[in-house]
């Protein structure tokens, strides 16, 4: 636990700039300043593990999304589990562990509208930060609400060896489907097939994707989990089933360009003549179902049946570089930042 006698500075990260294309480290400026104290009804929070997301990107340009932007000269907002170091909230004890949007800093201090959640004692906070958090959660309300896929149908899934689109791949495995992936390098491809038993895999830097989906779908999809947009998108509404459902989970593809590919073409028409569903989603939506989705991840983490893979970058200070590197596709799995050596569950 922290001795807030001897650690009183608080590092952190702030939006410097809005980017103007490409996310640049020099839009982020790093500041050390005391650590603020808790007033009544506030609880302040060390961070432990900082999540790195593609939305991030989304959150810094001058447009509301799901949240307000992040202001200019505000700290860079980001998801964290922490350990609650001191306490005047009636619902926090020192030493419990939460998780909410603590932001790029060491420490954050949350009042009572904040939305922080209470972990278990004994959690294992990297799964929770990947496969029982957001990521599992994201991965499982967006298949199974939204696309509810049948035993036998096939789903495509890109990003796939990404956070998201690694559990969805393996949950869509769960249910009997036929399950193809979409990644950015052979690497990739190979451990979704061999590792996390994806029926097979499309290099889409490497293939071109609309032929791909013709040789590896050869009955059409069913299911389309679409976390890039942009041409891959464009490629699977071309593919997709009579009756075919279309997640609408992210779309890395355009965040970080000043420049999105337009379309994709053929909408409204081919929802029309091929009665496809396309449908959005954000997991805080599901937030009062959360205990049914995480019994069900923990049991096929449990028994194996569901793979995650994390990518841990030791140190708040490299927050900017492996977000930038999250948005070229560096990662395998979960990317997260571990801001804090000593986290104790
Ligand atoms: P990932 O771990 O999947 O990381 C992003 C990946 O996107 C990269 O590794 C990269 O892999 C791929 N990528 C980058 N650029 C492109 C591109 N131009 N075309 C295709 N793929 C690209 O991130 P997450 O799992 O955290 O997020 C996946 C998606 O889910 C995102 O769109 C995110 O915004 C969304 N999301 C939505 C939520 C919701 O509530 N709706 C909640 C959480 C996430 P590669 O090497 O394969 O290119």
């Amino acid at each position: 636990m922290v001795d807030m006698k001897t650690e009183p500075v608080n590092r952190q990260y702030l939006l410097a700039k809005r980017p103007a294309g490409a996310l640049q480290e020099s839009d982020f400026s790093w500041t050390e300043s005391p650590t603020p104290q808790p007033r009544l009804g506030e609880a302040l929070v060390r961070s432990l593990y900082l999540s790195l997301d593609p939305a991030n990107r989304g959150w810094i340009n001058d447009v509301p999304t799901y949240r307000p932007p992040v202001g200019l000269g505000e700290p860079m907002a980001g998801f964290v589990i922490g350990q609650v170091v001191a306490s005047n909230r009636d619902d926090l004890a020192v030493g419990d562990m939460v998780e909410g949007d603590g932001g790029w800093q060491d420490f954050a201090v949350h009042g009572p509208d904040s939305r922080v959640y209470k972990l278990p004692p004994g959690d294992d906070l990297v799964a929770r930060m990947s496969v029982r958090g957001v990521t599992g959660l994201t991965a499982y309300w967006g298949l199974l609400d939204i696309a509810a896929p049948k035993a036998g149908e096939t789903v495509l899934v890109s990003a796939a060896a990404g956070a998201v689109g690694s559990i969805v791949g393996q949950i869509a495995k769960i249910k009997g489907c036929h399950v193809v992936g979409i990644a950015g390098t052979d690497e990739k491809c190979q451990w979704i097939v061999d590792e996390l038993g994806f029926d097979s895999a499309i290099n889409y830097k490497k293939e071109n994707v609309l032929k791909a989906l013709g040789q590896h779908c050869p009955r059409g999809i069913d299911v389309y989990f679409d976390n890039v947009g942009g041409d891959i998108l464009q490629a699977a509404l071309f593919r997709m089933n009579q009756g075919g459902r279309m997640v609408c989970c992210g779309v890395v593809s355009q965040y970080d360009t000043a420049t999105p590919a337009p379309g994709p073409h053929g909408l409204p028409g081919l929802l029309v003549v091929r009665r496809l569903r396309m449908e959005g989603f954000i997991v805080m939506d599901y937030d009062n179902r959360r205990e049914q989705a995480d019994a069900e991840l923990a049991g096929w983490v449990a028994d194996g049946s569901l793979k995650y893979k994390v990518d841990i970058i030791d140190g708040l200070e490299h927050a900017p570089k492996a977000l930038i590197g999250l948005l070229h596709g560096e990662n395998t799995g979960k990317r997260m930042i571990r801001v804090s050596g000593d986290a104790r569950a």
